[in-house]
């Protein structure tokens, strides 16, 4: 297939500064929970990106200085010449594709509380650690600006020493910088501080010293906020920051431009759309010459070609869109846009950095895989044999295993019990706000149904004897998991309602099925991710009166881990939903429903008339059990491999049915043996030396 004509602009080259990029696919810095930590396993997934055709890849923010250390979050780091071997495996890989590679430079300030390394944090002033820790940062003097200056100028030189072409002053996201362009903390009454020219003028002092430092080799990048605030109407305010860059204009080689909002920057799915940020760059390159780029989790070809088109931006900025699809490039230029495994907006991917595990991502398995496991999205082993295969259940797991067996060549039978797959993407997408979840029923089932070797039955809801009569050589269960109308107490599984009693509790399965509950209705979130939330912007939109209750302290717990969580409370308190925080629900006899503090045990009763539970799963597992009765309840006695896999082995998040369902494909013929010891990207303890040494003090008497 050749290039669409439209998207050539995509592929033109463009010059920043001293190097030049072969296109326009630039991959922003992202996090990745790898960083300094696990230096092959990053630098495999980077150098993966490039295969698959981004003109320029950046790092995650990188530390200059012990002073900002983000732990327990993992950044990468230059903070001694060690670093540098580390972030030689990432520039060495991109560079063999063809590509340029980017370091973030960053220094934390008021977000870093130095836990680890301990020493005091700094920034423009005497400041509260802003993602709450009990800290407060020292206000700089001039001995730490120019200590910093020359922390950041020996940061870039390791940059360059390590291979990198583009070397960044980071000025955004609440770091250090920011916070010297911004008069509201800046009240500095130097020369640091006041006027624009002098809130301006550290940022300018590091673009220049960079550019001297390293500026022959590589182009020097600023990441900047187009806006100071939104308004509640959702339109930006640029505030100053027309002039503020105006007056930094042609200062760098590069541009990065994001907003200041970064819930809406790093928005998911359910509250913000593609190209989201384009109202905020009206301004952008009309006081610049130099070259932009901005993001957008731009995942259509057509949209990222009208952006440089119509002049928003010169390079297509993305995170999600090269975590999602590390081949995007490749496939626009090869005209296969269709076969984009578009990002879905859920923000996985961020969770990764949250909780300091590698990042992960729901339509990419292979995402943090690429050195541990050495997988490739695009590239699979052939089949080892002739064997057949029959998948049951066509949810994420079961989709994804049947497309990854149907690439290996398999011959794969995908039995579906309904007549749509999907599974729970295709119900939970027809909730508020989570219509790009069908995208992994869409990337998946378009790639399947073009596979001459793999054969997909419809409406077809297998029994135990089914499965043996197809009489295939594998059989994966993919058969998923049923919302629960009891609850998980901390203890045990107990009911809410008295046994006989007739009183109905509503599970989410049922409200996707269409059922409505009569009256006020209290909704109980003990899952603690979206579906709570979700759930009750359903019912409300279909008019009932909703309260939602809830055992944890804040709506929707682990939406923290996807960023995700203050607009999901703020959507539902802009709604108008009741919440009550803090509360187990213990009982409900149909027109109250008793809850309980969780503190001090208070007992709060609510009239409602209906209880929809949001709690935990049941296993869909009969056909597993049914198989196993036919063997004497031992697999090895099955004339076929047996495995279940997804939410019907252990109900989880869709990344972890699609990562079951892939790894799946690749182990079935192969299966890992859990004796060998999984590869870990962990120091060499032998080859550690401590990286800054105090001088050997001699013991001394104390007098
Ligand atoms: P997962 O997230 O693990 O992929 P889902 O719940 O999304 O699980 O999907 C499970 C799918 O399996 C559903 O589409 C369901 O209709 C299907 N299914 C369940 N039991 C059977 C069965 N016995 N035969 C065929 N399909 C089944
Ligand atoms: Fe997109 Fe979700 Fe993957 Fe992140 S985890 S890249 S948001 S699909």
């Amino acid at each position: 297939m050749t290039r669409n004509p439209n998207h050539d602009i995509l592929f033109e080259p463009l010059q920043i500064g001293p190097v030049t990029t072969k296109n326009r696919f630039y991959q922003v810095p992202h996090c990745t929970g790898m960083g300094w930590q696990r230096p092959r396993t990053l630098a495999q997934m980077r150098k993966v990106k490039a295969m698959g055709g981004w003109g320029v890849i950046n790092t995650e923010y990188c530390s200059i200085h012990p002073a900002s250390d983000d732990s327990l979050h993992i950044s990468a780091s230059l903070w001694d010449d060690s670093d540098i071997s580390a972030h030689q495996l990432m520039t060495e890989g991109v560079h063999e594709y063809g590509a340029l590679a980017g370091a973030e430079l960053w220094f934390g300030g008021v977000r870093s509380a130095n836990l680890s390394t301990r020493l005091t944090a700094m920034d423009v002033a005497s400041l509260p650690n802003s993602v709450g820790h009990p800290f407060q940062t020292r206000a700089m003097d001039k001995n730490d600006i120019r200590d910093l200056r020359r922390w950041h100028r020996k940061a870039a030189l390791r940059a360059r020493d390590a291979g990198f072409d583009i070397v960044y002053v980071y000025a955004t996201h609440g770091y250090l910088l920011a916070n010297f362009l911004d008069p509201r903390v800046n009240t500095r009454s130097d020369e640091y501080g006041g006027s624009l020219e002098n809130r301006t003028r550290l940022v300018r002092e590091l673009i220049e010293e960079t550019k001297d430092a390293v500026g022959d080799r590589c182009a020097v990048a600023v990441r900047f906020a187009a806006d100071e605030y939104e308004e509640e109407d959702g339109k930006p305010v640029h505030g100053e920051r027309r002039e503020m860059l105006a007056l930094l204009a042609e200062y760098p080689d590069l541009w990065d431009i994001n907003i200041a909002d970064y819930s809406l920057e790093m928005g998911v799915s359910r509250f913000t759309k593609e190209a989201a940020l384009e109202p905020y760059m009206d301004f952008v390159k009309s006081v610049t010459t130099k070259p932009v780029v901005t993001v957008g989790r731009f995942t259509s070809p057509d949209t990222m070609a009208s952006q440089i088109k119509r002049g928003v931006t010169d390079l297509i900025g993305a995170a999600r869109p090269s975590i999602a699809d590390p081949y995007l490039p490749n496939k626009i230029d090869e005209g296969r846009s269709d076969d984009i495994r578009e990002c879905i907006g859920c923000n996985i991917c961020y969770s990764g950095d949250s909780l300091a595990v590698p990042i992960r991502c729901t339509q990419n398995p292979t995402m943090g895989e690429e050195w541990r496991k050495g997988w490739n999205p695009e590239v699979i082993p052939s089949k080892g044999s002739d064997a057949t295969v029959l998948v049951v259940g066509a949810g994420p797991a079961g989709l994804e295993a049947a497309r990854s067996l149907g690439n290996r060549g398999y011959h794969v039978m995908l039995a579906e019990a309904t007549d749509t797959l999907g599974g729970r993407v295709t119900r939970e997408a027809n909730l508020p706000g989570m219509s790009e979840y069908i995208r992994v029923r869409d990337y998946r089932e378009q790639q399947l149904l073009v596979m001459p070797n793999v054969e997909i039955f419809r409406e077809s809801r297998l029994t135990a004897q089914d499965v043996f009569d197809v009489g295939a050589d594998h059989v994966a269960l993919a058969t998923g998991a049923t919302w629960r109308s009891d609850r998980f107490d901390g203890a045990a599984y107990g009911a809410i309602v008295e046994d006989g009693s007739g009183v109905q509790v509503l599970t989410p399965d049922d409200i996707m099925d269409g059922k409505l509950p009569d009256g006020p209705t209290l909704l109980y979130d003990c899952d603690g991710y979206y579906m709570g939330g979700v759930i009750a912007e359903k019912l409300h939109l279909a008019g009932i009166d909703v309260t939602m209750a809830m055992p944890s302290d804040n709506v929707s717990p682990w939406t923290a881990m996807t960023s995700e969580q203050w607009r999901v409370r703020t959507h539902l308190m802009r709604l108008g939903i009741k919440l009550i925080m803090s509360h187990n629900l213990e009982h409900f006899d149909g027109a109250q429903a008793m809850l309980e503090c969780v503190y001090t045990e208070t007992p709060k009763v609510i009239p409602v008339q209906s209880v929809v539970m949001v709690s935990q799963r049941r296993t869909n597992d009969d056909l597993y059990a049914g198989l196993l009765a036919k063997a004497d309840g031992q697999a090895e006695n099955l004339p076929f491999s047996l495995k279940r896999i997804g939410d019907c082995e252990a109900p989880a998040i869709i990344a972890a049915a699609v990562f079951a369902g892939h790894r799946y494909a690749r182990e079935m013929d192969n299966p890992t043996d859990p004796d060998l010891p999984m590869p870990h990207d962990k120091v060499d303890v032998s080859l550690v030396k401590p990286a800054r040494q105090q001088k050997a003090l001699e013991p001394q008497l104390v007098k």
